[in-house]
Order: structure tokens, then C-alpha cells, then sequence
């Protein structure tokens, strides 16, 4: 459906947390929206992240305050909007007495916990590690543990766009903006998709394309990027759960960086992430022989439990768009957003550019580019998403009651499941479930409890084309299938497609 007669109030180019989430903003301020993605939602910046929402201690060290005291105090306000995809984590930092002094740990944890809000989360204590029960090697006696927040950062993404559209914004996924030029005081976007080649107008740009910002400028729009981007590649490895217990480790190296191992999806640990200026296309990003050293030593100098290569199940790399400060250290570039607003020539149709930005400040960053269109909207409503709940978030009390209700009404459903939904869904898995008494109603099973239902609902409703749509990004129960069984699901995928371009013809 190609509908080049339509004005949006506002166009946003890309799907990752910052334009997802600016384009839920805009429409819940009664604006017109239109977003586009070339790829699928969250494929890019936005899934490869540490998924932390988090303050940031180490930004301390490098006087980003205005970053942190932000960051610290969207964690219980993001907490409240989604409480199914994100939760609290405490993080066990081991002290190393060569690398930074006690008192300069205690003073940076006590600027975390009194810096930004914090009324849900536990505070900071020193804490004494016990040989017989301690993952850590023996001499690592003693250390820190503080609060901060884990978070499903592609479903953050998802349920941002979900929401845009249950507000009326028009979400396209696989749909590139190949140009975009301003005539008569309003945008002419030509944008790109399977099918072919159309054109919508808006008055205003949103440039939200991440690693892409400032080529997007240069190459789309042939104009000036008004600041420069320093891509940094970060990476992470997957590996069989290497202690037991719900708590994160903070891992200090002596390069001044910090590494997190953390627990992830159950059965597994997350160790990342690494910090390494990257020169090619952002699209080709892949950890390198040098990172997966880096982090297994890292681990290695930890835990009792020593790694090999052999032991990685699966590993993950993106870039970090960020704005660039000139620094030295791949590792100092500044983690704070900046956002440019251009009018030229003046009285044009305004385009507003978004450099760097991090999952936990995406809600502050869309208030802040709103607050730079108000002007060119004056009907514009007011800031409203602090206290708006994310799409699955209404009528449950826990994720454990709400896996329970799921439990009771579809028999034969496994705890494991039943939470597995609880926690993607929230309160939406009744979408799918809602027709089942039992787990035998739900269709096909393509393996560890991907029903065909569940498939059926994220391309009705999630935007999922592909098998890796649903295995890494909607479920990421990538991890558990096999080829074989990926290829009976791209096929279901194939006449499910096939199916829906029928009905849509008829
Ligand atoms: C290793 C690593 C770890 C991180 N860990 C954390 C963390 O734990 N916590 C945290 O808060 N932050 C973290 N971050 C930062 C956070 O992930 C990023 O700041 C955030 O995801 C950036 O989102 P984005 O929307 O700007 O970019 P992206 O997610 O990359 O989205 C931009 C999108 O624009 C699309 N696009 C580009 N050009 C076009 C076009 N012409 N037409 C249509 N679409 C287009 C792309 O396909 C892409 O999907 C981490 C980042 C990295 C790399």
C-alpha cells in the first residue's frame, strides 16, 4: 500500500530504541507518524547492547554526570513503564585494591545511589566474599554490590513501536529511505521497500538511523552533518551458566575498563562488552579473535571456573553511534545524546538528528527531540510517557502470578514457558492464548515451546518476517534451536507470508 498522498506531522527513519521510541512520543502527543526501518525493528545498535538499564557507574570516572543522574533515575521510572521485560539485578563488584582504591569505590557508589531517584531499588554495601561459596578465585576476598537493572533491549524496541502504532503512527519495517529533500516547506521522502519504490511527505525529518546518522545526512539528504560519529564496536560472548545465583559481576581490568558477566535467559552468561573504534559498515560488525581473548582473560583473572574458546555458545557485536568528542580512548567518548536541529535555509521544513543516546535515556531523549519540535507543533500535547505503561504491562501484579494465570487457563503448559511468555508479553500473551484451554490448541510445536500460535501473533502483531526475527530478537530462542528446526519454521514462515498476501489481495 503505497500512500504518497499522505502529509505525516513527522517522519522517523529508523527502528532502533531512539527512533522507536520518539515516534511512541510524537503520537501520543497527538501528532502524525511514520516511521521507517530497512531492516527488522531493533536489528542493528538497539540488540546488541549489555542490556542494562543502568546508570552507568563508570561514567563517573569521566564527570558525565548530567548523563548519570538521567540514566540513574530512569531506572525505576522505565521499571514502572515495563515491568515484564526489565528487572531489578544487584552487581557484585570484586574489589582489586591495585586498580581503584576502596574510598574511590565507596565515593562513586555513593554519588549512585544518591544522585538520581531511587525508591524500589536497593542502595550500595561492602560485602565479604566466603572461599566455599564463592565463584570468584580465592584471593578476591572482599568487594562492593550496588543495584541496577537488566532489560530485554530488542522487545524494548518492539513494545515502543507497538505503542507508536496503537497511538496511530504508521510503523514500516523493511522499508529503507533512499533520499529525502525539502520543497515548499515540507519534506518529499522516497523510501523503499520488497515491493518497490514510493514517496511520503512529512514537515518534519527525524534522522534517528543510529550507526547510519550521519551518512544518512551526507549520502540521503546531501547536506552537512553537523557534528561527526565515532562508531565503537562493542562485543559479547554466550557461555553455560558459569555461577549459580541471579547477581551480575562488574569486573574491573587493568586497562581501566570494566566487564559484566551476567545472568542470562537462565541458563546462561552474558560477558561483555569491549570497546574498540570500528572504520567498516556498520551492517558487517563481527567480534574479532582479539575481543573474545580480552573477555575470556578478563574472565579468567575472576572466576574460579576457567574458559576456552570452546566454551563460547554463541557471541554478538554492534557499534555505538557516538557523538564524537575528539577523545583519545574509545572507551571516554562521551555516552550522553546530542541532538541537531536544522532549518536551512531558514523557514525550511525542520530536520532534527539524534547522535548517541544508550537504551536507559531513549524516553528522555524523545522529550528532549520533542521538546526541539514543539515550535513547528504548537498544538502539540504534552510530555506524557513517564507514567505511561508499555504494551503488556496493564492489569498483572508479578510476572509470577501472571505466568501462573497462564498456567491455570491452557493445561499442559510447562512453568518454563508459561514465565518465558509472562516475561516477553506481559498481559498481550492472552493474544494468543486466549482461544487455548490446552497446550494441544496451540498448533504446530517447532521446538522448545514455540507454538505455532505464538508465531502466528508476532507477525500479526510484532512486525516478524523471518525465523531470525522471532528466534533472536522477539524470543531469542535462538539459542536453543537447531538448523533443522529453524528450516521447519522458515518454511511455516514461507506460507504464512504467502497466505497473508492472498487475504490482503482479496
Ligand atoms: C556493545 C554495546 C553495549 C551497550 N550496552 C548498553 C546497555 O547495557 N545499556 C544501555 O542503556 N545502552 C547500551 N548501549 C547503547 C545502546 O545500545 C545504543 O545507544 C542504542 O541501541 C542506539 O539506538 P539507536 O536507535 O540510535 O540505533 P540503532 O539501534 O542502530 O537503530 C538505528 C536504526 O536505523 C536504521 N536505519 C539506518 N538507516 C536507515 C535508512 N536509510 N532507512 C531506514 N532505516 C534506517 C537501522 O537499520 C537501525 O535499525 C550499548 C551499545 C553497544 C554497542
Amino acid at each position: 500500500m503505497h500512500d504518497n498522498q499522505t502529509l505525516y506531522d513527522i517522519a522517523v527513519i529508523g527502528g532502533g530504541i531512539n527512533g522507536a521510541g520518539i515516534a511512541a512520543d510524537a503520537a501520543g502527543r497527538g501528532l502524525s507518524v511514520f516511521l521507517c526501518e530497512k531492516d527488522d525493528l531493533a536489528s542493528h545498535t538497539s540488540s546488541a547492547s549489555s542490556k542494562l538499564i543502568h546508570g552507568g557507574l563508570r561514567y563517573l570516572e569521566h564527570k558525565e554526570f548530567r548523563l548519570v543522574r538521567e540514566a540513574l533515575a530512569e531506572r525505576e521510572v522505565l521499571l514502572a513503564k515495563a515491568p515484564h521485560i526489565i528487572r531489578p539485578m544487584r552487581f557484585i563488584m570484586p574489589h582489586q585494591p591495585h586498580l581503584r582504591p576502596a574510598w574511590l569505590i565507596r565515593t562513586g557508589l555513593f554519588f549512585y545511589d544518591h544522585l538520581g531517584k531511587r525508591e524500589k531499588l536497593a542502595g550500595s554495601n561492602h560485602v565479604i566474599f566466603r572461599p566455599e561459596d564463592s565463584p570468584l578465585k580465592d584471593e578476591i576476598i572482599r568487594g562492593f554490590e550496588y543495584s541496577d537493572c537488566a532489560v530485554d533491549d530488542a522487545r524494548l524496541v518492539v513494545l515502543n513501536a507497538m505503542q507508536a502504532r496503537e497511538l496511530s503512527a504508521q510503523v514500516v519495517t523493511r522499508t529503507r529511505c533512499l533520499s529525502a529533500r525539502r520543497e515548499a516547506g515540507i519534506w518529499l521522502i522516497e523510501l523503499e521497500n520488497a515491493q518497490g519504490a514510493y514517496q511520503i511527505q512529512a514537515k518534519a525529518l527525524v534522522n534517528a538511523a543510529g550507526p547510519w546518522v550521519a551518512q544518512f545526512i551526507q549520502q540521503a539528504l546531501q547536506l552537512k552533518a553537523p557534528y561527526g560519529i565515532r562508531l565503537i564496536q562493542g562485543s559479547h560472548l554466550i557461555v553455560p551458566k558459569l555461577y549459580e545465583g541471579d547477581k551480575a559481576y562488574i569486573m574491573q581490568n587493568d586497562d581501566q575498563r570494566i566487564v559484566f558477566a551476567i545472568p542470562y535467559l537462565s541458563r546462561y552468561t552474558l560477558i561483555g562488552t569491549t570497546d574498540k573504534e570500528y572504520l567498516g559498515d556498520p551492517d558487517q560488525v563481527e567480534i574479532t579473535q582479539e575481543e573474545v581473548m580480552y573477555l575470556l582473560d578478563v574472565c579468567n583473572d575472576h572466576f574460579k571456573t576457567q574458559l576456552t574458546a570452546a566454551d563460547i555458545l554463541s557471541t554478538f557485536s554492534g557499534v555505538r553511534p557516538l557523538c564524537d568528542d575528539e577523545s583519545d580512548n574509545p572507551a571516554a567518548v562521551t555516552r550522553d545524546y546530542t541532538l541537531a536541529l536544522s532549518r536551512q535555509p531558514e523557514g525550511e521544513a525542520p530536520l532534527l538528528s539524534v547522535f548517541g543516546g544508550k537504551l536507559t535515556t531513549y524516553r528522555k531523549l524523545a522529550e528532549a527531540a520533542l521538546a526541539h519540535l514543539q515550535a513547528f507543533f504548537p498544538e502539540m500535547a504534552k510530555p506524557w510517557t513517564a507514567k505511561s505503561l508499555l504494551p503488556g504491562a496493564e492489569n498483572w501484579t508479578s510476572v509470577e502470578d501472571l505466568a501462573a494465570q497462564a498456567m491455570q487457563k491452557v493445561s499442559g503448559v510447562p512453568q518454563a514457558l508459561a514465565e518465558r511468555w509472562a516475561h516477553a508479553y506481559g498481559a498481550r500473551l492472552w493474544s494468543f492464548l486466549n482461544q487455548a484451554s490446552s497446550v494441544h490448541e496451540l498448533g504446530f510445536n517447532f521446538g522448545h515451546g514455540l507454538y505455532a500460535q505464538e508465531v502466528d501473533y508476532l507477525v500479526e502483531y510484532e512486525w516478524a518476517v523471518s525465523s531470525e526475527d522471532i528466534l533472536k530478537r522477539r524470543t531469542k530462542l535462538y539459542l536453543q534451536f537447531t538448523d533443522p528446526e529453524i528450516q521447519v519454521l522458515d518454511e511455516y514462515l514461507v506460507g504464512l507470508h504467502e497466505r497473508r498476501l492472498q487475504k490482503d489481495v482479496a
